[in-house]
């Protein structure tokens, strides 16, 4: 069967797989959604004797039906190699009753790896598959992990270059002195006076900005997105859903066909709508728990029915998800609204005007796969602190909110069935906010001196990704206003 892909705000005209990862954003500022979900047409029996990357070819050969087998495999071996420090490359671990999909194994050590590490072959790829001239500029904004992710992929890649926006006073010191550090003729890290949703916004803009788009293709260059936006992004998260179920059934802590929960740390969306096309593919998930930090945009969102982001940005420990604008979540309401692009159109465009939307109550019944919550700042230090302290495992904060929302979500459902918790992040990412949730000894420690002690308290060694920027010298000092975005770009590219 053929997958296409059409946009969430366009008419009925479709794009191929590779197309739409080459331009990331549809031009009418809507999202690449496919015209169907492809079903798992592999039994789970068979899935649970496969490698990672057999499984990656499983499922994303169903979605990217424009590329040859070949091509494919090729992508997939160049991606999941030994750049990820398991030949497993997400693994579990199972600490107070519950699993913990490990998706921190790769380069950057946080989630974004997992499809960071395929998209610059996707893409590259598909630039070749569609005869593309100009040379490709990936525009990223980041919270924090997706730009040193999206470098590390792209960086000295051919036909590419990469600008990474990040908030300057919004991501963590380690975050922010991976981006920095980042090496690579191609790469470029602009730290803006604003926060993520600013940066997303100018970046969103940019890519609908026709006259923009005229005088790149003139001086030979086109933009696309690394962002979760970009479906190139999320087919390969589906694809560890499907490997996380298989190896609970190999390894006999599921029967095949039991259902279990999902629980994922959210900002952008994207990590849970993949998880969405696992259960629409067939895979066996009940609900899709839907853990949000302060910034609680997605759980009133799942309560009320009306998403509002006029409200105060807060700045909290899982920075990765300070996020008042979840872009996927836009896939997920076109689907709410029957696939009818226009009410999709309608309803983001009351959110960028009068910033916010409300869906109907027929909509709002078919959220009824998901349970959304979320965790203040104490419920997340304590969250860390009883996983180790009860389950002898240390987490990083994102993770943590995810796992005090499955506590509230237990104590309001009595829901038992297994659970699989995405970890979303290394705990070395965010060593001070952990640190300080398990003792309170560690105060006058710097960064450096904070990952020397997690490394003796805990037995996960340090990974290399925090060895290599200790002594690492800074390469990138740019620092623009929020609104300065679209001329750092033409400075960058030399365009005037
Ligand atoms: C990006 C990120 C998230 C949020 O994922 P979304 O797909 O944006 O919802 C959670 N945790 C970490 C560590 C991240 O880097």
């Amino acid at each position: 069967m053929q997958v296409l892909y059409k946009s969430t705000r366009g008419n009925e005209e479709t794009v191929t797989a590779s197309m739409a990862i080459l331009k990331g954003l549809s031009e009418d500022g809507g999202l690449f959604v496919p015209t169907a979900v492809p079903k798992l047409d592999v039994p789970v029996e068979k899935l649970a004797q496969m490698s990672y990357q057999e499984t990656a070819y499983e499922v994303m050969s169903r979605f990217l039906t424009d590329f040859t087998e070949e091509e494919l495999k090729d992508c997939i071996n160049k991606a999941y190699d030994s750049k990820f420090d398991t030949d497993k490359i997400a693994p579990i671990h199972e600490a107070n009753g519950t699993f913990f999909l490990e998706l921190f194994h790769g380069a950057t050590i946080a989630f974004k790896d997992m499809a960071l590490s395929i998209l610059p072959h996707l893409m590259t790829t598909a630039a070749r598959k569609n005869q593309a001239k100009n040379e490709i500029v990936i525009l990223t904004a980041t919270s924090g992990d997706t730009g040193k992710a999206a470098m590390a992929g792209f960086a000295d890649v051919p036909g590419t270059r990469i600008i990474v926006f990040y908030p300057k006073n919004g991501v963590s010191p380690i975050q922010e002195k991976q981006m920095v550090t980042q090496k690579g003729a191609n790469t470029y890290v602009v730290g803006i006076t604003g926060n993520f949703d600013d940066a997303q916004t100018a970046v969103k803009n940019m890519f609908n900005d026709r006259v923009l788009a005229k005088e790149l293709d003139e001086a030979g260059f086109q933009f696309s997105s690394a962002n979760s936006i970009n479906i190139g992004r999320l087919v390969p998260q589906i694809v560890y859903y499907v490997y996380a179920y298989a190896s609970l059934v190999r390894d006999g802590k599921i029967k095949d066909g039991q259902e279990i929960n999902v629980v994922v740390p959210t900002g952008n969306f994207g990590n849970i709508l993949a998880a969405y096309y696992a259960k629409q593919m067939g895979l066996p998930i009940h609900k899709l728990i839907c853990a949000s930090n302060e910034n609680r945009v997605l759980y009133d969102f799942f309560r009320t029915g009306i998403y509002d982001r006029k409200r105060e940005f807060i700045l909290t420990s899982s920075p990765s998800m300070d996020i008042l604008i979840s872009s996927n979540l836009e896939r997920l309401i076109y689907r709410l609204t029957g696939d009818d692009s226009k009410k999709c159109a309608e309803l983001m465009q009351s959110l960028s005007q009068g910033g916010e939307y409300s869906i109907t109550e027929d909509m709002k019944a078919q959220l009824s796969d998901f349970y959304g919550n979320f965790c203040s700042e104490g419920e997340t230090r304590e969250a860390i602190s009883a996983t180790y302290y009860g389950g002898g495992y240390v987490i990083d904060p994102h993770t943590a909110v995810a796992a005090g929302v499955y506590q509230k979500y237990l104590r309001e459902t009595g829901d038992t069935a297994p659970a699989v918790i995405a970890s979303t992040a290394s705990p070395y990412k965010f060593t001070r906010s952990v640190m300080n949730a398990l003792s309170d000894r560690y105060e006058g420690l710097d960064d450096f001196g904070l990952v020397d002690a997690l490394s003796s308290m805990s037995d996960i060694a340090v990974p290399k990704a925090v060895e290599e920027i200790r002594t690492a010298p800074v390469l990138h000092d740019r620092v623009v206003d929020a609104a300065d975005m679209p001329s750092a770009v033409k400075n960058i590219l030399g365009i005037q």
